[in-house]
């Protein structure tokens, strides 16, 4: 029976691991958390259909309830875009650990077995075969490790050059985050609930203050490391114009990472697969990452299940980052170039977008399932823009624009290029290629 590691309880991890175990594998996942303290005080966004994907049902009405529209300010909060998301394609709100107690309990069912509280420190590698994981309860072995160990994967950190999975997440390529849940200090009726700012104070940046019947949710995220003190003061700032934030912390307060960036160029080598954060599966512009992890957890174990003699190889597993790709990762490589554009603009630039309807609330009304540009910017076209800017007379604005629309072009070429068989000459190749687009600089 062929044997299968899961470094970390990623919820893609878990979620092949489980369908893997159904299938006959003999799976394992190593989690350095106690089964109890899985996932973060707080809920999650994300979009139900990813469940059928993983073979879930639906979870308790009680569970989870529809997430509201949010409604987007620029930096000076003076013009407001409200999302307008047909009803089918809204997405559930859950808390984190209902999830994870979710996948947890199905995997169980499978016949995943679970090792928590127990560290991963790192992969075992022999030639350019990833072979095992080294934990703090000994070196264990086995035909292939997934890696859902998270942003800051020691796995895929220790990998050695030769096998060719690049592991630095890079510079403004993930958002320091500080989020909270205060009581809710006004019992007034609030018109926008889900309130979503670019570029707060002019920082760059983006933050949330969402009114909930029992709390008021702040999110304060930001590309740069930030301490309380600066935590607190700029919820000071929300509070300024948000009466419903009160002071009395009711959950949360912790700082965490989230990947905003294209996936990772090579997904797998000898040995090896990447999943969910550990792979940089988020939508960069909006962070959500549970739903693509869901979906590529589908893809990973078809590509497990079809790999009949279980060499589990670079070769083999090509078919799954293929399938990512095509489905989900060439779509985030483009919105990673949105993402970056962000920080080219000055606050000025945005509010500008925001009070000449450059952005509109047709473009923000975008969801986890969204990886199309087109359908990201369709409530525009370059000709609207360019009337637009006109009105303004801002020829360095417009200038940035096509920067960006460059860069967004080359991206979409190299992504449609990648080989879609495996040779190692070929997918060196294509990854250097893929890497020198993504970082063309903007300015
Ligand atoms: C504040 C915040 C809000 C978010 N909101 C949403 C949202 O609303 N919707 C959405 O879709 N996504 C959201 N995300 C993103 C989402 O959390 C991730 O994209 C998603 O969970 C997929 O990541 P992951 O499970 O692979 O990684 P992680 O969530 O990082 O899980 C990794 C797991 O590996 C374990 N681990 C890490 N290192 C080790 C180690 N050395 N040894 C053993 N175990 C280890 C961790 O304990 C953890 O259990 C949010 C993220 C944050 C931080």
């Amino acid at each position: 029976m062929k044997k299968i590691l899961v470094a970390g309880g990623g919820h893609g991890g878990i979620a092949a691991a489980s369908m893997l175990a159904k299938r006959g594998y003999d799976v394992t996942v190593y989690e350095r958390h106690a089964e109890d303290a899985m996932g973060y005080d707080w809920t999650d966004i994300f979009a139900p259909g990813a469940l059928a994907e993983i073979e879930l049902p639906m979870p308790g009405k009680d569970l989870y309830e529809y997430k509201e529209n949010m409604t987007f300010y620029g930096p000076s909060y003076r013009t407001a875009l409200r999302q307008d998301i047909a009803p089918e394609k809204l997405e559930i709100k859950m808390e984190r650990r209902d999830i994870y107690a979710m996948l947890i309990s199905a995997a169980k069912k499978n016949g995943v077995k679970f090792v928590f509280s127990c560290a991963v420190h790192g992969p075992i590698v022999l030639g350019n075969r990833v072979v095992g994981i080294e934990t703090d309860q000994g070196a264990v072995y086995g035909d292939l490790i997934i890696d859902a160990c998270g942003i800051d994967s020691p796995v895929k950190k220790g990998l050695p050059e030769v096998c060719g999975v690049n592991g630095e997440t890079g510079e403004n390529n993930q958002f320091y985050v500080y989020r909270a849940f205060y009581n809710r200090a006004t019992e007034e009726e609030v018109k926008d609930k889900y309130k979503v700012c670019l570029y707060a104070e002019g920082r760059l940046g983006i933050g949330w203050v969402a009114t909930e019947p029992e709390y008021t949710d702040l999110l304060i995220g930001r590309f740069e490391p930030f301490d309380l003190e600066e935590a607190n003061r700029t919820a000071d700032y929300y509070r300024s114009l948000n009466p419903s934030l009160g002071t009395e912390l009711k959950r949360g307060g912790q700082f965490v990472k989230i990947p905003v960036r294209q996936p990772l160029s090579r997904l797998v080598c000898d040995g090896y697969a990447a999943i969910g954060d550990a792979a940089y599966m988020t939508v960069p512009i909006i962070g959500s990452g549970i739903a693509n992890s869901f979906k590529a957890a589908r893809m990973l174990c078809e590509t497990i299940l079809a790999d009949r003699f279980g060499a589990y190889s670079a070769d083999t597993l090509w078919k799954y980052q293929v399938s990512y790709y095509k489905a989900l990762g060439a779509g985030f490589a483009v919105l990673a170039c949105v993402k970056e554009a962000l920080t080219i603009f000055t606050p000025d630039e945005i509010d500008l977008m925001f009070d000449r309807g450059i952005l509109n609330a047709k473009d923000l009304s975008i969801d986890a399932d969204t990886t199309d540009i087109f359908k990201i910017f369709s409530g525009n076209n370059m000709q609207d823009i360019r009337k637009k800017l006109g009105v303004a007379k801002d020829k360095t604005l417009m200038k940035k624009m096509m920067t960006v629309g460059r860069k967004i072009a080359a991206v979409m070429s190299v992504t449609a290029a990648m080989p879609h068989r495996y040779s190692k000459s070929a997918v060196d190749s294509w990854v250097r290629s893929y890497e020198k687009a993504i970082s063309l600089k903007l300015l």
